[in-house]
């Protein structure tokens, strides 16, 4: 009886009711390098002719890697935004952050900011005084998340996870990491709170290691390799370095790295499904909003950064 029962427990009958499908590529998008803000260079996954949005996310650009000499460092001066959330994530080097509703810090490698610009701010993204004036080397992500319609006028807010607080999972070998920024993944939960199912790691790799991630069904998902190259799905097709492969749906996101560090950001979230009017920094649901919020921006009520 004894022997019975743990042998259930080591075998538990498989329910033929229930089907693990993987996810698998569906097409492989390429980043396009171009300049943002004052000049600095980025790897745009998306927007990109062809692939305006992953809902719910509008853009995905990789800032550098750049390594600048003493002077040479530039940023995003003040610029708005309304309606949608900023995650930056950042690399190598230190940027400082600062908004018109109050919010200043510095950001440095492995922290992230989660942003809800929400109803509106004024944003000013700067590497550091340090990296101004002796140089260095930056590298980050900035991703651009849609709000629903019932959160685009919501306060502004700021979240901040840090390096050494960031929840993480480790194979036992350690060959396999996952950095979980945003969900619940690998039966860990991450800090930032999104205003809707949102899913968002770093994964890295050692040649030949294997990981299996549980994104919720429901949810777009892509997979941008950021380093060296990994095989993505069941079917295994390779994706490297500035690939963007867009999955389709499934259970299960199998990973398996094929060179030294192979590293990846997966994305993914349940779709909102809502009409999107964007304009620059300003992402609504109608015309008339994006009309309203270019008014409010000039009559300068998204206010100013206090210096
Ligand atoms: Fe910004």
């Amino acid at each position: 009886m004894c022997g019975r029962r743990r042998a259930a427990t080591l075998h538990p009958p498989i329910d033929p009711g229930v089907r693990v499908k993987p996810r698998e590529v569906q097409r492989i998008a390429y980043a396009t390098r171009l300049r943002e803000g004052a000049g600095f260079e980025v790897r745009r996954a998306f927007p990109l002719p062809g692939l305006d949005q992953v809902d719910p996310f509008l853009l995905l650009d990789e800032m550098g890697p750049t390594v600048y000499a003493p002077g040479e460092a530039v940023g995003a001066p003040d610029h708005p935004h309304r309606g949608f959330e900023t995650v930056t994530y950042v690399l190598a080097g230190e940027y400082l952050h600062e908004d018109s509703a109050g919010h200043r810090g510095s950001l440095k490698p492995g922290d992230v900011q989660w942003m809800t610009a929400g109803d509106g701010v004024i944003h000013s993204e700067q590497p550091s005084a340090q990296i101004k004036e002796e140089g260095g080397r930056v590298h980050g992500f900035q991703l651009w998340v849609n709000l629903p319609a019932r959160d685009k006028r919501i306060a502004p807010r700021y979240q901040d996870v840090r390096a050494e607080a960031m929840p993480t999972w480790r194979s036992d070998d350690g060959r396999a990491q996952v950095k979980v920024i945003a969900g619940h993944v690998l039966g860990v939960q991450a800090q930032a709170e999104t205003r809707s199912p949102i899913t968002f790691v770093d994964v890295a790799l050692d040649p030949g290691a294997e990981v299996t991630l549980d994104i919720p069904a429901a949810q777009n998902a892509f997979v941008y390799v950021f380093n060296g190259s990994m095989t993505v799905g069941a079917l295994g097709r390779t994706a490297r370095d500035g690939d963007m492969a867009m999955l389709t749906r499934g259970d299960t996101l199998p990973l398996r790295g094929k060179s030294p560090r192979s590293r990846a950001l997966v994305i993914a979230g349940e779709p909102l499904d809502e009409p999107v009017v964007r304009h620059g920094p300003f992402v609504m649901n109608t015309v008339e909003e994006v009309q309203e919020a270019i008014a409010d921006f000039q009559a300068g009520r998204f206010g100013q950064i206090a210096r």
